[in-house]
């Protein structure tokens, strides 16, 4: 299977500049406007490359779709993820824990791929979330463009606003395209971020304690 045959089961996303009513084409895609495509011809073209040989055809309408998905973040607000909470947590109080998430992004200077794992954990004051919301706040903030510093802070940011619990802590750890694939030239070289609230700031000990338990 070609990476060209991955195109057919997009979700729907908006019209020209994003984020509004899904326009699908009549083969139910996403329709791509001729403005859309013809940017990335012209990228093809200042690549060095002929958009217009056969293997190139189809490609500004593929990568257009592509990058609806990428950005799918430009769509939602992550904290929808959050509303629905427990308080009934039968007298838990130590933290929790959803750890080594793999995500993607896109890097804002280069538009490069962003891939990594992060680590995200709570210690709640009196209510809790579905574990699995943790990672979609992630990847609501992490489909758009992005740097990975903020990408860390605004999750944290969001857990710390919609849960209130008694600490946050986010580590990132990511490999850039933009340094792996171009630049310098650094694979294997991963970048870390990380972002404490609340009790994992003030308190080393609690700080520590959820390092450790993400393995750093
Ligand atoms: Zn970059």
């Amino acid at each position: 299977m070609s990476c060209a045959d991955h195109d057919d089961d997009l979700p729907p996303a908006g019209g020209l500049h994003g984020g509004g009513a899904p326009v699908l084409a009549e083969d139910g895609k996403i329709a791509v406007p001729e403005e859309v495509a013809e940017a990335i011809r012209t990228l093809i073209r200042w690549s060095g490359d002929d958009p217009a040989r056969e293997g190139l055809l189809d490609t500004p309408r593929r990568v257009a779709r592509a990058w609806r998905e990428y950005c799918q973040g430009y769509g939602e607000d992550p904290a929808v993820h959050l509303v629905r909470q427990f308080e009934e947590v039968g007298g838990y109080d130590e933290i929790v824990l959803l750890k080594d998430i793999p995500f993607q992004s896109h890097c804002e200077h280069h538009m490069a791929p962003i891939t990594g794992k992060a680590s995200i954990a709570y210690l709640p004051k009196d209510r809790v979330v579905g574990i699995s919301k943790l990672a979609r706040v992630l990847h609501g903030y992490a489909r758009r463009l992005q740097i990975q510093e903020r990408l860390t802070a605004e999750v944290a940011q969001c857990i710390w606003d919609n849960l209130q619990p008694e600490g946050v802590a986010v580590v990132i750890e990511a490999q850039h395209g933009c340094m792996t694939g171009r630049g310098v030239r650094t694979p294997g070289v991963g970048m870390v971020t990380s972002r404490m609230m609340g009790s994992f700031l003030s308190d080393p000990r609690s700080r520590k304690e959820v390092l450790s338990l993400m393995g750093y």
